[in-house]
């Protein structure tokens, strides 16, 4: 059978987009390894109508409606090949099956590169985060740690005194300059020159000197890159963005291989999971009209 689009990555993004082509009837496959990028977090914050909500269960509600649709194909796999062009498409699973396809749309999300600190990674997500707006509201205003990774890292810290008292630790990240200082000072942001050494308890910093700094919770800025290669291995161009790299799209969603969409993390800046939805749920319809059009 040709399915009309191939959904790879069957999360917020690709459920979005497939929603609309079921809707629409079209013959839509969807394969999905299974492996959000919040996977590591117990609660969602910030999408309409699901706010506190596990993230799988998000998931797990959507994917149950679109299996309500008799047009759709679901395959719990990895993607590894994408081949072909417009209309012609071939996309072979980790199980070495050849799946046909019309369109194709890439719907992978993004990997966080971590800083390398002993102790963050089992933390990352319940309580260190990247983005504010996600878990900010739920450290109560408390004493907020923000361990840098580059310079981009100024930045989190002068917007996360929002949500309260910051120590910035520079880790050797980068060097402020005076007026840089400055902003900081004025924004109430405490600066920590020495090294962190690890995390330990719930959010606490043991610095290289031997003193422990306590928090509610802690904020680095990770570097993001596509989750899979499948898009640039088919051809598809990679461009650089202000947090890492994703897949280059135009207005439509369609990347620079004509049939090739891409959407959610993986193909805009920046991301939460309301922004994902959206950007597939649009996704979804430019595919639709590239099929009638
Ligand atoms: C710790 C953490 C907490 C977060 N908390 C929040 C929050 O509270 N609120 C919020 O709005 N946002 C939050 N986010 C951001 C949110 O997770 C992302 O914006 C959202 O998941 C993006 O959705 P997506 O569908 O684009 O990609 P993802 O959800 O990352 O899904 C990509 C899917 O594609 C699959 N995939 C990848 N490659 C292949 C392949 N080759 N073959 C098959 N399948 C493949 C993956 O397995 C995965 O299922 C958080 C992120 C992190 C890291």
């Amino acid at each position: 059978m040709t399915h009309d689009v191939i959904v790879i990555g069957g999360s917020y993004a690709g459920m979005a987009a497939a929603l609309q082509l079921l809707r629409a009837r079209r013959k839509v496959l969807v394969v999905d390894a299974g492996k959000r990028r919040n996977r590591f977090a117990d609660a969602s914050h910030g999408f309409l109508g699901q706010d506190g909500v596990n993230p799988g269960e998000i998931a797990r509600r959507a994917k149950e409606q679109l299996a309500a649709y008799p047009t759709l194909t679901w395959i719990e796999e990895t993607a590894e090949q994408a081949e072909g062009r417009k209309d012609a498409f071939v996309v072979t699973a980790a199980d070495g099956v050849r799946h046909d396809g019309r369109r194709l749309l890439f719907a992978t999300g993004v990997s966080d590169t971590l800083p390398e600190i002993e102790g963050l990674g089992e933390r990352w997500g319940k309580n260190i985060f990247h983005c504010p707006y996600c878990h900010g509201y739920e450290l109560d205003q408390g004493r907020i740690g923000c361990i840098a990774t580059g310079p981009m890292s100024l930045h989190q810290a002068q917007l996360l005194p929002e949500w309260g008292e910051v120590t910035l630790f520079l880790n050797g990240a980068f060097a402020p300059d005076a007026e840089q200082r400055a902003d900081l000072a004025a924004r109430g942001v405490t600066i920590e020159e020495t090294l962190v050494a690890r995390l330990e308890g719930e959010a606490d910093v043991r610095l290289a000197d031997g003193r422990l700094l306590q928090f509610a919770g802690l904020f680095t800025a990770t570097r993001v890159s596509p989750s899979s290669r499948i898009a640039e291995q088919l051809g598809c161009a990679i461009e650089e963005t202000l947090f890492g790299t994703q897949i280059q799209t135009d207005a439509m969603k369609e990347t620079t291989v004509p049939g090739a969409f891409a959407c959610g993390d993986a193909a805009r800046i920046p991301h939460s999971v309301s922004l994902a939805v959206g950007d597939g749920a649009w996704a979804g319809a430019q595919l639709h009209r590239s099929l009638v059009f």
